[in-house]
């Protein structure tokens, strides 16, 4: 059996933004109609979809209290959709209670926090975040915290991983919560490595060797990371697949994130409707890379380490544009068709599908509890 797992869904972000999962939300830009979602529970289970790892994220703009508040936030309300929809899916923490999951029909929802902000300077909240649920931590986002050093700025703050970032990935091992190293940069990604006994994630990135892009990851640290054991899962976004679209999008994406920010702050303004339209209309203009280079580069990471350290982290509901023919998570099962047709046999596609992430997942587990 296929268990099809999406290791990084900010779908959080849009229940607190209002979306009711439980109904089927349209896809699709509609002025004056809010949130646009790329999920829901339906379309999870029309796609085939079995998990989602659902992202705790905060933005590295937010003071410390703020952080926690917001994590706290976004904790409180996927608990409250899952509690309200229980006969369609379950919050999840462990490998087993997936499976268990899976075969009495619940969609399976694990929590995975994105930046390390909301613990601030104490590892004794990280241990609360894990009593919540949280299975995996992405150490920070694109600002350089307590923790490391991101991948976005210029200006680095520590060079890779802090003194207190190394107590962090130590009490992370102890625990058995999986180090996501997706945004850090590629110093904090080495320091990562040297420091952590346990085997490590990129819950959402791609391969810079097809898209030259700093969130994505070189063949050498593809090569370390499946080394150590670990697994890179894809992202679906197209401007970390594609560096010819790249160069076209990220203009007319920062002239969309201005106008959203301001339509939200005043939904029933005409004008600030209209510049999101056309905003979202000048983004949607630029040809969007077909879906199968999702598989260009599911197909690299095995050329350079076999199929053991690869799957798939769509990042949906925290994107602004899909892949052409990937439009949202019902489509899912167009990946296991296109690796069928690039000649994958079943027990790979199983382990691309979700089979390494949970492998994975596991070895960390059992590593804290030893
Ligand atoms: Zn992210």
């Amino acid at each position: 059996m296929i268990f099809l797992l999406d290791s990084h869904c900010d779908s959080p972000l849009m229940l607190v933004k209002g979306a009711d999962f439980g109904k089927k939300v349209e896809q699709g830009y509609t002025p004056g109609k809010f949130p646009v979602t790329h999920t829901d529970f339906a379309r999870m289970k029309k796609g085939g979809v079995n998990g989602s790892f659902y992202a705790i994220y905060t933005s590295n703009a937010l003071a410390p209290d703020e952080a926690t508040r917001r994590a706290f936030e976004l904790i409180s309300r996927v608990y409250d959709t899952v509690e309200q929809n229980g006969d369609k899916v379950a919050l999840t923490t462990t490998v087993a209670q997936a499976k268990r999951n899976c075969k009495n029909g619940l969609i399976s929802i694990f929590m995975g926090m994105e930046n390390g902000s909301p613990i601030q300077k104490d590892l004794s909240m990280l241990r609360m975040f894990y009593r919540l649920g949280i299975r995996y931590m992405t150490l920070t986002h694109a600002g350089n915290n307590e923790i490391c050093d991101s991948c976005a700025p210029k200006e680095k703050r520590w060079g890779g991983v802090s003194p207190f970032g190394r107590d962090v990935i130590a009490e992370m091992n102890r625990l058995g919560m999986l180090i996501d190293v997706s945004h850090l940069s590629d110093n904090s990604f080495w320091d990562v490595l040297k420091y952590s006994k346990a085997p490590v994630v990129a819950t959402h990135s791609c391969c810079r060797a097809l898209s030259d892009h700093p969130r994505n990851m070189t063949d050498e640290m593809i090569k370390a990371l499946a080394e150590n054991g670990g697994v890179l899962q894809i992202n679906f976004y197209p401007a970390f697949l594609d560096q010819e679209y790249a160069a076209k999008f990220w203009d007319k994406a920062d002239a969309f994130d201005i106008a959203d920010k301001a339509w939200m702050k005043d939904q029933n303004n005409k004008e600030l409707q209209d510049a999101l339209k056309i905003a979202t209309e000048e983004m949607n203009a630029i040809p969007r890379p077909s879906y199968k280079k999702i598989v260009d580069h599911i197909d690299h990471v095995v050329s350079l380490v076999g199929v053991k350290h690869v799957g798939i982290g769509s990042d949906f509901d925290g994107i602004e544009t899909c892949p052409d023919g990937l439009e949202d998570i019902s489509k899912m099962q167009k990946i296991i068709i296109e690796l069928r047709k690039r000649g994958y046999k079943e027990h790979e596609i199983r382990l691309i599908a979700g089979g390494n992430f949970l492998r994975v997942m596991d070895a960390a587990q059992r590593l804290g509890e030893e």
